[in-house]
């Protein structure tokens, strides 16, 4: 994850979640994507430390079990970027130039004609990040999902030239890659649209209260549409049990959108109480947390200097 600062519901919906579930399951490493912040925030580089440990603090009060697997900051495994130079060396500039994913954040960012080259080549840095811990399978949203087929061809195209040294990853595709913010679009910092894990339950109620809903439900009685209606998306999500009645109790006219935020409000506020519990004991207990990210860096060197060598060696260099 990129050090954005205080996780929202959609980085936990569609990430973070999927993450605590897969810790049991496989051997994985966290970190923080300091050096592809810089891509899209030049001129924020001195709240990336804050904002860092902001993330880990969400990851550890969520439930992320730093003892299962490591985290760490990118920047301080200096051989992500020296992996990245040697697989730059593989991949064409028009195949960098044909990525989905970068063309709309051109497209987007208004930057069809002044993209800078560590932006059009971040897939390849991602490729280093993944292919640096020999990972076989990626957790990511659809958005990602071409850069894991670079990291594909990377990792091919590597032992081809030089011999196996990498394995192919898959791509892990998460369930909800998509949760919307409170105006419908999706949720992000970037469009003020956001419940953060971190919100009081009293802020929570204040932001749902604000929830687009069907805006030809006016009164309790009127018959309503859930498609389309945030706080539906949200009962789904959190309350999925329920949300068939719900969906038919919305459609009949027999709850109305004010005590369906309500009640929804305090639904949501529940499932993070422990969370925030846990976060106000990491926000008093920093050091602790810069403990836990030591230690990650450290493990995770030894895995990086590792690869490193065997890509020296298959390389026949140095
Ligand atoms: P970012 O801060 O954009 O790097 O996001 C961190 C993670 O959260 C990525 O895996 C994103 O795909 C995921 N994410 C961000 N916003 C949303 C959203 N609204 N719905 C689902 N997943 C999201």
């Amino acid at each position: 994850m990129r050090p954005t600062g205080k996780l929202h519901l959609g980085n936990y919906v569609g990430a973070l979640e999927n993450w605590i579930q897969l810790q049991d399951e496989y051997e994985s490493f966290h970190f923080i994507a300091d050096w592809h912040m810089l891509t899209t925030d030049l001129d924020h580089t001195s709240d990336i430390s804050d904002n860092s440990i902001e993330v880990v603090i969400d990851w550890l009060s969520a439930g992320l079990d730093p003892k299962k697997s490591p985290f760490f900051i990118q920047s301080h495994i200096k051989e992500h970027a020296e992996l990245h130079l040697l697989f730059s060396m593989l991949v064409t500039v028009p195949r960098l130039q044909r990525n989905p994913t970068v063309k709309e954040q051109a497209r987007d960012l208004h930057l069809e004609q002044n993209m800078s080259y560590g932006h059009l080549g971040y897939p390849i840095l991602q490729a280093a990040d993944i292919l640096i811990y020999k990972a076989d399978a990626v957790p990511v949203g659809e958005d990602q999902a071409p850069h894991v087929e670079i990291t594909r061809e990377i990792a091919r195209r590597f032992n081809n030239q030089y011999g196996p040294v990498f394995p192919e990853p898959e791509t892990l595709l998460t369930q909800f890659s998509r949760l919307p913010g409170l105006d419908g679009r999706k949720m992000s910092k970037s469009l003020g649209n956001t419940i953060f894990l971190s919100d009081s339950p009293d802020k929570i109620k204040k932001k749902m209260m604000t929830a687009y809903t069907d805006p030809k439900k006016i009164r309790l009685t009127d018959p309503g549409n859930p498609d389309g209606c945030v706080v539906f998306a949200y009962h789904q999500k959190f309350s999925p049990r329920d949300s068939k009645q719900i969906n038919a109790d919305c459609r009949g006219g027999k709850i109305g959108c004010v005590d369906h935020k309500k009640d929804l409000a305090r639904l949501v506020a529940e499932q993070f109480a422990g969370f925030r519990e846990k976060r106000a004991y990491y926000e008093s207990h920093r050091k602790e947390v810069e403990t836990i990210i030591a230690a990650g860096d450290s493990q995770a060197k030894k895995v990086a200097q590792a690869t490193m060598s065997d890509v020296y060696k298959a390389m026949q260099m140095g």
